[in-house]
């Protein structure tokens, strides 16, 4: 039996067998082929060729906004690569002389050109290696159908993987998935939100476990703790059976106490607290979801707190038409009105980039966001114009993601109005006063709250970004992830500053980062005069019960007192903790994994 520790990313427990999920490079086999096979392969081999070649010209186009003429000058580089009739029609005589599949002879070829500029004496050729690289696995996974469903699994499995990127986490969920391990990530990585999102227990960080696991290996995935077991032995077996059990009889104690969703989330003396609902995959399942959780006494009052409109590049595999998204933006608008939902224009780059081949050093501090919209305003004003006939209704918000400066919203405002103004010319209708806000994620905009605020309808604070990028730690890397922490004292007076800045100017501020669902921090958030939340769906329920359990000035007394107080992370957690247990909620709303956590610290401090 091998065991391993990650973090855990989602609870819950699963037993199953593992399918290793390789991302590395595409090796072809060596194939004879039958006589008639030959005009099919070459055939492949020219579509390969201007699949390829499309490929690589999107690309170019991104790369030149990104980079200009150097970034342009890559892909050029490969495209003229492509081009070479010399090596193409090797490969063609190859394919027809040898008899061999198109795959091997490109395989082959390639390698043999990557061969020799690896060993030359001049380092600019050795860096051409690389581009060589990228060619040929362009054109196998073109030439390679299996590579089509690899993402796809036929039995019921947990998907274990060096990385996922959000698509590929997208594309299992769509069949027999039961949960994910991966050895990079943090708590905080798209994977990790989504597999809450998803419901699945998961576990990142787990450094270097995929390797030593093969598909059909017997798992223990035990999302409560983080751990891994890979051919488990008899007792651990029976022991993780046990716990099986003791979840579904408390799943089922939990269903019964979820009348509370049933009830608006207001604190006992009366704080109204709005709780909506994230939405990263727009299918139908998490529409249905999402749609249950949002009555409250049979009237849809939880709307979409944040809809992150990315994701549809991964269930599409391109930016949807301006007609395809006015529908799906037009459909939810009219499914949960009254309430509202707020629509967040594409934040494509971090860890969500999904289109091929283009890299950067640093994503998280790239290219990303409004920074994308703003470089491709075609794009951004086709998006805006969707969502402004979505806003007919008056239930549509508009929020713009990694906003870092106020030139940055004054454009993004300038192509709103753009928009508008060619809805109008054609007669088509929208919501005039359409609210706009802008995705407090960035330290600088926290600092500017005031700004934003004056020139913004609402706030809404991200704290998955506003933490990684004041505390300087990439929230996808497992190597850090422990010094991942929303609860770090500069977080907490960055959220406070952008509150105080809102309510100044009679705007509200909603909190739609992972830490809205984390029942140690919500005393915190809510006595920090938070307006509104919005969490998965699935924690809909216990973030609304614990609302209504709170006292709205006690809870303002605690962040008067402990933001007033230069306490470390672990005596913060200690006092959230001793607020929880005075008020019996601990049991109820702690995880054990989290009591025992938190206990631990009350020891050693
Ligand atoms: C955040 O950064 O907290 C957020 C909600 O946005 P995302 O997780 O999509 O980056
Ligand atoms: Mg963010």
């Amino acid at each position: 039996m091998l065991h391993y520790k990650g973090i855990a990313a989602n609870a819950g427990i699963v037993i199953g067998p593992a399918y290793h999920y390789n991302r590395s490079l595409l090796v072809a086999e060596d194939r004879m082929l039958e006589a008639d096979e030959i005009a099919p392969q070459l055939e492949q081999f020219e579509y390969a060729i201007e699949r390829s070649n499309n490929e690589l010209e999107k690309i170019g186009v991104l790369a030149e906004h990104k980079a200009g003429t150097q970034g342009l000058a890559i892909f050029e580089a490969q495209h003229m690569m492509l081009a070479d009739t010399f090596v193409l029609d090797t490969i063609r005589k190859r394919i027809s002389s040898e008899k061999k599949s198109a795959a091997y002879v490109v395989d082959s070829e390639y390698s043999h050109h990557q061969h020799f500029l690896q060993t030359s004496e001049n380092p600019l050729l050795r860096e051409r290696a690389d581009d060589v690289e990228d060619i040929k696995q362009r054109l196998l996974r073109h030439l390679l159908e299996k590579q089509k469903w690899i993402s796809k699994l036929d039995h019921p499995a947990i998907v274990v993987a060096e990385f996922l990127s959000p698509a590929d986490a997208i594309l299992f969920s769509r069949h027999e998935l039961l949960g994910f391990a991966t050895d990079g990530g943090g708590s905080t990585s798209h994977v990790a939100i989504l597999a809450r999102s998803l419901g699945l227990p998961a576990i990142v960080g787990l450094r270097g476990a995929a390797a030593h696991i093969e598909t059909d290996d017997i798992l223990i995935l035990d999302g409560d703790r983080g751990e891994l077991f890979v051919a488990p032995d008899e007792d651990t077996l029976v022991r993780y059976r046990e716990r099986l059990l003791e979840e579904q009889a408390k799943k089922k104690v939990i269903a019964a106490k979820a009348k509370e969703s049933e009830f608006p989330a207001r604190t006992i003396d009366e704080r109204k607290i709005v709780v909506n609902m994230n939405m990263e995959l727009i299918s139908d399942e998490a529409i249905a979801e999402a749609e249950l959780m949002s009555k409250v006494k049979g009237k849809a009052m939880r709307g979409l707190g944040l809809l992150r409109t990315e994701h549809f590049l991964s269930a599409y595999d391109e930016i949807p038409s301006e007609a395809d998204q006015t529908r799906i933006y037009s459909d939810l608008a009219n499914r949960f009105h009254p309430a509202p939902i707020t629509i967040r224009t594409f934040d494509i780059g971090g860890d969500k980039y999904i289109g091929g081949g283009f890299r950067e050093k640093n994503p998280f501090l790239g290219w990303r966001g409004i920074r994308i919209s703003l470089d491709q305003p075609e794009t951004h004003v086709e998006q805006l114009r969707a969502i402004l006939r979505a806003s007919t209704g008056h239930n549509v918000k508009l929020l713009f993601p990694m906003v870092t400066t106020v030139d940055e919203l004054e454009r993004a405002l300038g192509y709103l109005e753009e928009a508008k103004l060619e809805l109008r010319k054609n007669g088509e209708a929208f919501d005039e006063n359409l609210p706009v806000g802008i995705m407090v994620e960035v330290p600088a905009a926290a600092l500017q709250a005031p700004a934003f605020a004056e020139r913004c309808d609402f706030l809404s604070i991200g704290t998955n970004d506003l933490t990684q990028y004041t505390l300087a730690v990439d929230r996808g890397n497992e190597f850090v992830a422990h010094l991942f922490d929303e609860l770090h004292p500069a977080v907490l007076r960055l959220i406070a500053m952008t509150v105080r800045a809102a309510h100044a100017r009679k705007k509200t501020v909603s909190l739609c980062g992972e830490m809205a669902g984390k029942p140690i921090a919500l005393p915190f958030i809510i006595g920090m005069g938070i307006d509104e939340l919005s969490v998965a769906p699935n924690r809909v329920r216990m973030v609304s019960g614990l609302i209504r359990k709170l006292k709205y000035s006690e809870t303002r007394s605690l962040v008067k007192r402990v933001l007033g107080e230069s306490q470390s992370i672990p005596e913060l957690k200690q006092t959230l903790f001793k607020f929880l247990h005075k008020r019996n909620l601990v049991e109820d709303f702690l995880s054990p994994v989290e009591i025992e956590m938190i206990e631990r610290y009350g020891k050693s401090s």
